[in-house]
């Protein structure tokens, strides 16, 4: 094991140095909430599909018991009942999400007993004992996804990373958004959890080597992993200097290794691999305790709260009890935002439920997040003054003033061209803009709108397509009806010629051409229906229907 040093480092174009305020979360070891008396579990907390639900109303679940699973070849993952209990409800409920809109909830009335269903934990000795195959199968089975905010299922991650095999494993433990600090709390007091569930991922991927990359802003955490990892001669615990965003996926490998990942592109193109803390930490809850993705460590901070603290909840735990936790509101309470004050967003209210991506509530006043210069601080915007502060901000080295008056104009294919779909939303344009513009809402407005339109395209592409294949299918059969009448007409001549006593042999002649024409006219027509099958089987299937 070796430590990196600074020098050892390079960086990424842009950044900025927002005050962190982590300390007032980190003042007290992390808390359990009591037990809920509901929970509201949606059935979408991953990218990809919703899971399908395994349960209905009157149900009793135990802990652990999957609720709502995937369908095979789906991407998503699998959600469990956090704990025992009936499920009351299944309905739309408010999730949280920036679209602020309703999703499918399972509303789980617990009885108290925290009954746990069927698990089967394995003793951290015997892992060599089982295979790759048996390993993935208990992080599928526990419903893992990436816990730093993306919500990717993990296990489609590893199976098509251990499969081909990667060169550098990387551990995001930057924590770099400011007031949030539930990672730094884990790796003070579960380093030794976090190594053991850093150890699966060693076995399961075979790297060369591990960088675990942790802003210097976080020592108690830097000294706890380096001594936990130790033994590990080909992981390294990398202390980084404190810039935000260099948490995001790109930055952080282009940090720690000074390569950078292909535009449109994923770190495995490079033999690299990315995983957060938190999400290797729930690797060893799920492969070794045999549990699955029940609950996770919360960030509940701000001056709109009494005592700020670290919570470890259950998914679906409204929010409103995580507060109470966190000694109540303040009456400087004036946003909750989900996430940090850089990328998180604003929550209507605080029966919104924990989700598996939920790593911190930030409650905080106006003023707090003015002084951080935070988009939600929603200050009076003014015009673009063209200081171009936003372009030298960017970590993506994109041109924010260009996309922000494309966007205005509605000009979305110059919007596409300046690479929107490279910006990661971080906050930077934002927090350097002297006019208070909130470019990257208007970030998002666009990539909705890119989203609506091809949406449309899509089912303008589905409905052509279904027009095309019903044209052929008309004609594939005005052919066959024509190849029916000659081969009728052929008969009945057969029939009258035998009837006069006609030359036989001239007869046979005459018919065995007949038919040889009418063969050629089928194969035509076939050949033809195979082309259009080829070139679009499911629509084949669809024009059936
Ligand atoms: S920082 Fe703001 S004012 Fe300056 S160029 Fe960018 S958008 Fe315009
Ligand atoms: S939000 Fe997008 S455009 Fe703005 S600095 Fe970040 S990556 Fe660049």
């Amino acid at each position: 094991m070796s430590l990196l040093t600074k020098s050892s480092f390079w960086t990424f174009h842009g950044g900025v140095h927002p005050e962190c305020h982590k300390a007032m979360s980190t003042q007290r070891a992390i808390q359990t909430l009591p037990l809920p008396k509901q929970l509201i579990i949606p059935v979408q907390q991953h990218i990809g599909s919703p899971a399908e639900l395994l349960v209905t109303v009157g149900d009793t679940v135990f802990k652990g018991q999957p609720i709502a699973t995937m369908a095979s070849q789906q991407l998503g993952a699998t959600i469990h009942a956090p704990s025992s209990g009936t499920i009351e409800a299944i309905k739309k409920h408010n999730i949280p999400h920036p679209s602020a809109l309703d999703g499918l909830c399972v509303v789980l009335r617990l009885d108290g007993d925290d009954d746990w269903g069927d698990y089967q934990p394995i003793a951290y000795a015997d892992l060599d004992q089982y295979t790759n195959k048996q390993l993935l199968a208990r992080i599928e089975t526990a419903g893992l996804v990436g816990l730093g905010g993306a919500a990717f299922p993990s296990f489609v991650k590893l199976k098509n990373s251990s499969k081909k095999g990667i060169e550098t494993l990387i551990i995001n433990a930057a924590e770099c958004e400011p007031y949030i600090s539930c990672d730094d709390m884990l790796m003070r007091e579960r380093a030794d959890e976090i190594v053991k569930g850093l150890q699966v991922l060693l076995r399961l991927l075979q790297p060369t080597r591990c960088l675990i990359g942790i802003e210097d802003n976080k020592p108690e955490a830097i000294v706890a992993i380096k001594k936990a990892t130790t033994p590990f001669d080909n992981v390294a615990v990398c202390a980084i200097p404190t810039l935000y965003p260099s948490g995001g996926e790109k930055q952080l490998i282009k940090i720690l290794t000074n390569k950078e990942v292909p535009d449109g592109g994923i770190p495995f193109d490079i033999g690299m691999l990315c995983h957060n803390i938190a999400t290797v930490y729930s690797l060893y809850n799920a492969v070794i305790k045999g549990e699955p993705l029940l609950s996770r460590v919360v960030t509940v901070t701000g001056d709109g709260v009494k005592q700020p603290q670290n919570i470890e909840t259950l998914i679906g735990t409204p929010v409103s009890d995580l507060i109470k936790q966190a000694g109540g509101y303040t009456e400087k309470a004036q946003r909750l935002i989900m996430g940090g004050p850089m990328m998180g967003f604003t929550l209507p209210h605080d029966a919104i439920p924990v989700v598996k991506a939920s790593n911190c509530f930030l409650i905080a006043s106006v003023s707090a997040l003015q002084q951080t210069k935070s988009p939600h601080a929603l200050q009076a915007q003014m015009p673009c003054i063209r200081c171009g502060k936003c372009m030298v901000a960017c970590p993506v080295n994109l041109l924010p003033q260009q996309l922000y008056w494309h966007t205005q104009a509605k000009d979305f294919e110059k919007v596409v061209a300046h690479h929107l779909s490279s910006c990661i939303e971080c906050g930077c344009c934002d927090f350097v803009c002297p006019s208070h513009i909130p470019l990257v809402s208007y970030f998002r407005f666009a990539k909705s709108e890119l989203r609506s339109q091809q949406l449309t395209l899509e089912k303008a592409n589905i409905s052509r397509e279904r027009h095309e294949f019903q044209e052929f299918r008309r004609q594939r059969e005005k052919e066959e009806r024509a190849e029916k009448r000659l081969k009728h007409k052929a008969a009945l001549q057969r029939k009258k010629a035998s009837a006069k006593g006609k030359n036989p042999k001239a007869d046979a002649i005459k018919a065995a051409m007949v038919r040889a024409n009418a063969k050629k006219v089928a194969r035509a027509a076939e050949a033809k229906a195979n082309s259009v099958i080829k070139k679009n089987p499911q629509d084949e299937a669809k024009g059936e229907s």
